[in-house]
């Protein structure tokens, strides 16, 4: 099968010209101008850009979380990821408290096969349990099984929250392992006695789950993880920053020329804390952890995506629906579950808020969505860039066609969207993963299953 895309417009985090791409045997295989010869399949990208697939390393699909379970299965969620553009995404698999962390990788690796992806997809390791026997050798292990993550959270006391012991080790087996490790940062024990106090004075509405979480308690953990790992010498990626005070740790660990790297996600940059307070319990489709922030912040995330201070920005895709899962927690902000729908809506917004308001380059938005996250988690060359020998995981974008985001036309099972009724101008037209179409503008292109598990290479720094 060979595929000739002519004529497009081929952007990179280092490139912009305009050329044609033969795809053969699912790899990229020459790129010139007037390529010519026989393909199977020739697609005009005349006015077209032609991006590589982004790379989306933050999702959660048919993950248990507060007594229910995430609305996107593996197929669900890696088709709404297609329809984004995301042809690889990288998530998060679970060690259960008193589970084997191999034991853990192969019960996520049966959920992917039993609700088969249409992109591909690797895993990340939570850990939640060192105590387990030969935990430390199974950690250790996982980069060889093509896992060379691992996520900690340093909040959700009494659930995923592990303790600084726990951290630290994790971070000395990821540093003499070649792993990377991530770090959900919020000081969870201070947020929990905030929680207790608010439920104990009656507050019990959604914007409360706000108000429990402020942004000291954010960047108190942004600094003490970054301690800890310059100790253990490991390399550290802060996911979901979402406030200036956690951009500050950051930025002094990146100036100092520290292993530290962070991410944004889409809805920190569009959603702030008013959302919360939306009447009728609306507010709870908007309870995700770290909460939305006062409006101010966002142009903090902006200028930090801009100066290399932030060099991802992910979905932390984690669905629910509003019936039925949010109202959980109808009478009770802390049994409401946490997070939202988004992989499908990533580039969309970073390329219409982003790229046509005049706050990102498109070179930019194309590293920032594709060429860091290939990198920093052992994907790239094989992804993240258009280039001979590559992955023929590529996005035919239109940027003059104007959609209208909406829970009625995205294709996560979730029931709203957080940017209903958004106008933007710019979407995929047509998406390719290993030189197979998979979506073509309305329609998906392929059965379940054209997804693949990857394999990813060991933490190199970029
Ligand atoms: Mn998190
Ligand atoms: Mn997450």
């Amino acid at each position: 099968m060979s595929v000739l895309i002519k004529g497009g417009r081929i952007v990179t985090a280092v490139d912009d010209y305009v050329g044609d791409v033969l795809v053969e045997d699912g790899i990229v295989s020459r790129i010139g101008r007037s390529l010519g010869g026989g393909a199977d399949r020739v697609v005009d990208a005349a006015g077209r850009y032609v991006l590589p697939g982004m790379v989306d390393p933050h999702a959660h699909f048919e993950t248990p979380q507060a007594g229910t379970v995430g609305c996107d299965d593996f197929t669900a969620g890696t088709i709404s990821a297609a329809f984004g553009g995301s042809t690889c995404v990288v998530h998060f698999a679970v060690q259960e408290r008193g589970q084997g962390i191999l034991d853990a990788l192969a019960h996520w690796q049966g959920l992917l096969r039993a609700h088969p992806p249409v992109v591909d997809v690797g895993f990340h390791m939570i850990v939640r349990d060192l105590d387990v026997p030969g935990a430390l050798d199974e950690l250790a292990a996982l980069p060889g099984e093509g896992v060379p993550s691992c996520k900690l959270f340093m909040a959700y006391k009494g659930g995923n929250m592990v303790d600084d012991e726990t951290l630290f080790q994790a971070m000395q087996v990821a540093a003499r392992s070649g792993a990377l490790v991530l770090v959900h940062a919020e000081n969870g024990s201070v947020i929990e006695v905030l929680r207790r106090q608010a439920i104990a004075r009656g507050e019990r509405t959604p914007e409360h789950h706000g108000r429990t979480r402020p942004p000291l308690t954010e960047s108190e953990a942004v600094g003490r993880a970054i301690v800890l790992a310059e100790i253990a010498g490991a390399p550290l990626y802060v996911v979901h920053v979402s406030c200036a005070e956690a951009l500050e740790p950051v930025r002094r660990a990146r100036a100092s020329g520290a292993a530290v790297w962070a991410e944004t996600c889409t809805q920190y940059l569009f959603i702030d804390e008013t959302a919360l307070a939306r009447p009728d319990f609306e507010g709870a489709k908007y309870v995700f952890t770290p909460p939305p922030r006062p409006k101010e912040h966002q142009e903090h995330l902006w200028r930090a995506l801009r100066t290399g201070v932030l060099s991802v920005v992910s979905s932390d895709h984690a669905p629910f629906r509003f019936i039925g899962q949010k109202t959980l927690g109808a009478d009770d902000f802390t049994r409401i579950p946490n997070g939202a729908p988004g992989i499908e809506n990533r580039l969309h917004m970073l390329h219409h808020f982003g790229v046509r308001a005049g706050r990102l380059s498109l070179r930019r938005m194309v590293e920032l969505l594709s060429t860091a996250p290939a990198q920093l988690f052992g994907l790239y060359p094989r992804k993240g860039t258009v280039a001979a020998g590559s992955d023929a995981d590529l996005v035919v974008f239109d940027p003059e066609r104007e959609v209208v985001l909406s829970a009625g036309t995205h294709h996560s099972n979730s029931d709203y969207n957080l940017y209903e009724g958004t106008r933007v101008t710019g979407t995929p037209e047509v998406v390719l993963v290993r030189g197979q179409v998979v979506v073509e503008g309305e329609r998906l292109a392929v059965e379940p299953g054209h997804g693949r598990f990857v394999r990813r290479d060991r933490f190199v720094a970029p």
